[in-house]
C-alpha cells in the first residue's frame, strides 16, 4: 500500500521516496513508490501530472490500495532506488480549488434551496455537481452562488481530521459515506460544511477565489449543475468580457448597453424583412413580366428559367406559382440544390413528369403535381447548368 502524502498535508509539491515496483504495460511504466504526494483519479477529482527525478507523470492510477505513476519513457531508476517526486503546482492549485469550491457550492445549495448533491465530476474545462432535484429556479442558483462566494470571502480554515466509525454520528456530514471503514478523513469548512473526502482541498476557502455557476441540465430526473472556479472563472470572465466589448465597440455603446443595441437591432431586422417580404411580393409582376420578355421558345413552349441560389425558398415557390398564373409558360427555378418546375394549366407539359427525368439524371429526387413539382439533393452546378441552358431538360 503506498503511504499516500496528500492524505494529511495537500501543501507538499516535493517529496523522497523509494521506487517499490515498475511495470511495463504497452507501451508505458506503471511506478509504485513506497509514499508519494501524487492524487491519483478517484473520488471525481482528476490526477496530478508532475516528474519522478526528472521524468514526466503523465498519469496517476488509484489500483487495489497502490499509486501507479504512468510514465511514457522507460525509468532512468531501478527498483529500490530514492526517487525524488514534484507535483505540477499549477494543476494541483486548480484541483485544490475545484475541489473546495464543489464542497462549498454542495453545502450552499442545501443551505439555499435544499438540493443534495449526488455526484459530482471536476473537470479539465469545467466542473459539474448533480443534485436531487428536477429543476431550480434562477433565483434559487443565484442564492446558492451568492452564498458559496461569501464563504470564500470570509476565508475560513479547511481541516483534514481522522474520524473513527463511531464518532462519525456526531459530525453533521452532508453525507453518510457508502463504504464501512475503521477510520474517515473527514473535510471540515470552519463552520459550514463537513464532508467525508479522499481528495485534495484548499487550506482556506478564500483560495478558491471565486464559484461561478455558469449552466444546467436535465438529467435521470436529477439537475446537473456546471461551474467554474479560481483561475478557469477567471479565464471565462476575461473571454465574456471580451466578446461584450467587441460587441459593444461595432454598436460604439458602452458594454452594459450592448443587449438593449442588439434587442433593438434584431427588433429592426424582424420590421426589414416583412418589409422587404412585402416590396418584393408588389414587385413579382413587374419581375415576371422581365422574364417573360427573356423567356426562350422550345418546341413551341415558352420557358423561364430564373436562379434563385441564396434566396429564401418559399419566395421561390410563390414565384413559380406568379409565373405559371401570369402567362402560358413552363417556369424552371433553381435554388442551390433544389428545383421547381411548374406548367400553366392549358399546356400539355406535366411538371411532375419534367422533373423525374431531371431527377433520373442528375441524381436528385423529388415529385408534385403537373403543375407544380420541387425536387432536391441536386448538386448546385448541375442547377446552374439547367438554369443557364433549360433546352436541356426537354431533350432529357
Ligand atoms: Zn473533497
Amino acid at each position: 500500500m503506498t503511504e499516500r502524502l496528500y492524505y494529511r498535508d495537500s501543501s507538499i509539491l516535493t517529496f523522497k521516496a523509494s521506487a517499490t515496483g515498475i511495470d511495463q504495460a504497452d507501451e508505458s511504466y506503471r511506478v509504485r513508490l513506497d509514499r508519494s504526494a501524487f492524487y491519483p483519479t478517484s473520488g471525481g477529482q482528476l490526477f496530478d501530472t508532475g516528474n519522478l527525478s526528472g521524468m514526466k507523470v503523465v498519469e496517476v492510477i488509484d489500483e487495489g490500495g497502490e499509486v501507479f505513476h504512468v510514465m511514457n519513457e522507460a525509468p532512468t531508476f531501478n527498483v529500490g532506488d530514492k526517487v525524488s517526486g514534484k507535483i505540477d503546482a499549477d494543476r494541483r492549485r486548480d484541483n485544490m480549488q475545484k475541489h473546495t469550491g464543489q464542497h462549498i457550492l454542495s453545502r450552499a445549495l442545501i443551505e439555499t434551496c435544499q438540493a443534495e448533491t449526488v455526484s459530482a465530476r471536476l473537470g479539465d474545462d469545467y466542473s459539474t455537481i448533480e443534485v436531487n432535484r428536477e429543476s431550480l429556479t434562477d433565483d434559487d442558483l443565484l442564492r446558492a452562488e451568492l452564498l458559496a462566494n461569501e464563504v470564500i470571502f470570509q476565508d475560513r480554515p479547511v481541516s483534514i481530521d481522522f474520524v473513527p466509525h463511531d464518532k462519525l454520528k456526531e459530525i453533521p456530514l452532508r453525507k453518510i459515506p457508502d463504504r464501512e471503514e475503521e477510520q474517515y478523513r473527514i473535510i471540515t469548512i470552519k463552520d459550514f460544511d463537513w464532508s467525508a473526502c479522499g481528495g485534495t482541498h484548499s487550506e482556506a476557502t478564500g483560495s478558491v477565489g471565486v464559484i461561478k455557476i455558469t449552466g444546467q441540465e436535465k438529467l435521470r430526473g436529477n439537475l446537473r449543475i456546471h461551474f467554474l472556479t479560481g483561475m478557469q472563472a477567471v479565464e471565462d470572465y476575461r473571454w465574456r468580457f471580451d466578446q461584450i466589448e467587441s460587441i459593444s465597440n461595432i454598436f460604439t455603446r458602452h458594454g452594459r448597453e450592448s443587449l438593449e443595441a442588439v434587442e433593438n437591432l434584431v427588433a429592426e431586422n424582424g420590421r426589414l424583412r416583412k418589409k422587404n417580404t412585402e416590396l418584393k411580393r408588389q414587385m413579382l409582376p413587374t419581375y415576371i413580366d422581365q422574364w417573360y420578355k427573356n423567356a426562350i421558345d422550345i418546341n413551341g413552349t415558352k420557358v423561364i428559367a430564373v436562379d434563385f441560389s441564396g434566396e429564401n425558398f418559399k419566395e421561390a415557390r410563390q414565384a413559380a406559382l406568379g409565373i405559371i398564373n401570369r402567362y402560358e409558360v413552363v417556369a424552371v427555378i433553381g435554388a442551390d440544390d433544389k428545383l421547381l418546375m411548374a406548367v400553366s394549366e392549358g399546356l400539355p407539359l406535366s411538371a411532375s413528369d419534367l422533373l423525374k427525368k431531371v431527377a433520373d439524371q442528375f441524381g436528385g429526387r423529388g415529385g408534385g403535381s403537373p403543375q407544380l413539382a420541387q425536387g432536391g439533393g441536386f448538386k448546385s452546378d448541375d442547377i446552374k447548368v439547367l438554369i443557364a441552358a433549360p433546352e436541356k431538360i426537354f431533350d432529357i
